[in-house]
């Protein structure tokens, strides 16, 4: 799994997506907004790394 990094257009509040697919080639993603409880369009911000603390 690959974290990332999205921001809402529509609220501007960013959250974290966790995928198993890369979405780094995307500039922007339609998907489920959890503060706006709709589909919005979200920019890709960038990976998040996460430390592999196993
Ligand atoms: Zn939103």
């Amino acid at each position: 799994m690959t974290s990332w990094k999205l921001r809402c257009t529509d609220c501007g509040t960013e959250w974290i997506l966790k995928v198993s697919y890369d979405i780094s080639d995307l500039k922007r993603i339609y998907h489920y907004c959890p503060v706006c409880k709709k589909n919005t369009f979200h920019e890709v911000l960038g990976k998040v790394e996460e430390k592999d603390t196993s």
